[in-house]
């Protein structure tokens, strides 16, 4: 049976792990924002609640249905309109999954029909706004790239950047709804313009790296255009190519480069 661990990982930001999914919460002196909302199987509200009472801001990084779908336990909740038709796409992919979902978090025929049902209420945003949850201003950033829509939230007080699977050790940018792997390097250069006000990211999957790990990437995507290639990815639905330098792994088609 899977249940979410909570874990405290500096003052006022703690991560809530979903199965293998990592959802933030960083809490100001008047809100809170919930970054991600895992699978929704389980009750995410009420988890948040054991860590906040405050009101909470609640924002998806994109449209996979391991970030995006347990948004319907909260009023609303943000996320880019470029990753519409994807998030509409995988709640589709719910019916594929319930019946392992079923087994992985224990769910009652009731509780897994609701989870298949349920509806979220989505506004859209875009990068550059800002959230104010009092004592810290967080603003969206654009890691368009693993989605077209995909975002991170800078926390310039923790000096953290959350940034889903937008920058991740292990980027999967070998998906349809995957940019370039030359679009994708515009998007890590315009980051290293921030790179002044975070000292480490914090990832989708369980994982952190320094701020560092964006040179490291940009020079595995250079490496990628200019002529270097990956191996065969051992995964038969996710088909492409790993390619692996240092911290990072990215795996691509080698169709969608230029
Ligand atoms: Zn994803």
């Amino acid at each position: 049976m899977s249940q979410y661990t909570i874990t405290q990982i500096a003052p006022q930001v703690t991560t809530i792990v979903d199965d293998d999914t990592s959802i933030y919460v960083v809490e100001g002196d008047k809100a809170a924002i919930v970054i991600d909302t895992g699978y929704g199987c389980l009750n995410l509200k009420a988890a948040v609640e054991e860590i906040t009472p405050k009101p909470l801001i609640v924002v998806c990084t994109h449209g996979h249905i391991d970030h995006a779908f347990g948004a319907h336990y909260f009023d609303k909740a943000y996320i880019s309109r470029e990753d519409m038709d994807l998030y509409e796409e995988h709640r589709k992919i719910k019916y594929y999954v319930k019946d392992e979902k079923k087994a992985a978090y224990n769910l009652s025929d009731e509780q897994l029909k609701q989870w298949c049902e349920s509806t979220a209420n989505l506004e859209f945003i875009t990068p550059g706004k800002t959230f104010d949850i009092g004592g810290n201003i967080l603003e969206v950033i654009s890691l368009k790239g693993h989605t077209a829509g995909s975002i991170g939230l800078l926390d310039r007080k923790h000096r953290i950047l959350f940034s889903g699977d937008g920058i991740i050790s292990h980027v999967w940018m070998q998906l349809k709804e995957s940019t370039t792997l030359s679009e994708y390097l515009k998007t890590v250069k315009a980051l290293k313009s921030y790179c002044n006000d975070f000292d480490t990211i914090y990832m989708g999957h369980k994982n952190h790296e320094a701020a560092s790990f964006i040179d490291e990437l940009e020079a595995a995507i250079n490496d990628i255009l200019s002529g270097s290639t990956g191996k065969p990815y051992n995964n038969r639905a996710f088909y492409g190519l790993i390619y692996k330098r240092g911290r990072c792994e990215i795996v691509y088609n080698p169709e969608r480069i230029k």
